[in-house]
């Protein structure tokens, strides 16, 4: 995997209402403080991320999350491209940190529950430490690095990451171009003889595809059952086996 950046003329084009979303999050970050019912921007992108979860995976990660959205658009610009550390994708960790900052946002409504104001005020602090996190495990190794352990990732990973996949056509020479601009680093051409990417944290944004110089790749439709499509292979193992 490269540790490049990727120059600017690379990066795959992301549609225009991400940039939106991009600046719905940088507003509720620098003015939340100020005027704190801003913040229950944050319940409502985390709510949307997991009732998406259960109907297709990660797809709301990849589409419609505002601060996913700042990582694809302007973060991406300036992060590097490493490999992002297989153990942060262990489930164990994960659902760890899922509980861990779960029962901490509820100490902290439960301080003052009737106030409006004061749970605006939880969500923003909330928002902005987990941003500061992704901020600095972004500069580390990828723009996505906190989507390997974001709770509402874990999530939807959970509730329906087997439901929609990348697709991988037979015309895919293995140029490993899409996994320079996945922002997960997912090894897609790994997959090629399985005809799909299975790993439940695709987050479908189909940067990937937008790159394939071989028009290999596809997003397929949600799948109607869950006993249609293969278990995730662990990362580690593929990585081994490539
Ligand atoms: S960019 Fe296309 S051809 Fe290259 S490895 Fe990815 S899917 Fe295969
Ligand atoms: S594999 Fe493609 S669709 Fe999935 S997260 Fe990576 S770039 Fe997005």
């Amino acid at each position: 995997m490269s540790l490049a950046r990727l120059h600017h003329a690379e990066l795959p084009t992301v549609a225009t209402h991400r940039w939106l979303l991009a600046g719905v999050m940088l507003t509720v970050l620098a003015l939340g403080w100020k005027y704190p019912l801003l913040g229950f921007v944050v319940p409502l992108a985390m709510l949307a991320g997991m009732a998406g979860g259960a109907l297709r995976g990660r797809y709301v990660c990849g589409n419609l999350c505002p601060r996913g959205s700042f990582f694809d658009t302007f973060f991406a610009r300036f992060a590097p491209r490493r490999e992002i550390p297989a153990k942060l994708f262990a489930m164990p960790l994960r659902w760890l940190i899922t509980a861990g900052l779960m029962s901490f946002m509820v100490y902290q409504l439960a301080q003052n529950p009737g106030s409006l104001n004061h749970w605006g005020l939880v969500f923003w602090q909330m928002c902005l430490i987990t941003t500061a996190a992704a901020l600095l495990l972004g500069v580390l190794y990828r723009p996505r690095t906190w989507c390997a352990i974001c709770p509402v990732g874990t999530i939807a990973n959970a509730a329906g990451g087997n439901k929609r996949h990348l697709t991988i056509a037979d015309s895919c020479r293995s140029c490993r171009l899409c996994e320079k601009a996945c922002p997960m680093g997912h090894n897609i051409a790994d997959f090629k003889s399985q005809g799909a990417m299975l790993d439940h944290d695709c987050l479908q944004c189909s940067l990937c595809v937008k790159v394939c110089p071989k028009g290999a790749l596809g997003i397929e439709k949600p799948v109607s059952t869950a006993c249609q499509v293969p278990a995730q292979p662990a990362k580690d193992e593929l990585r081994k086996a490539a």
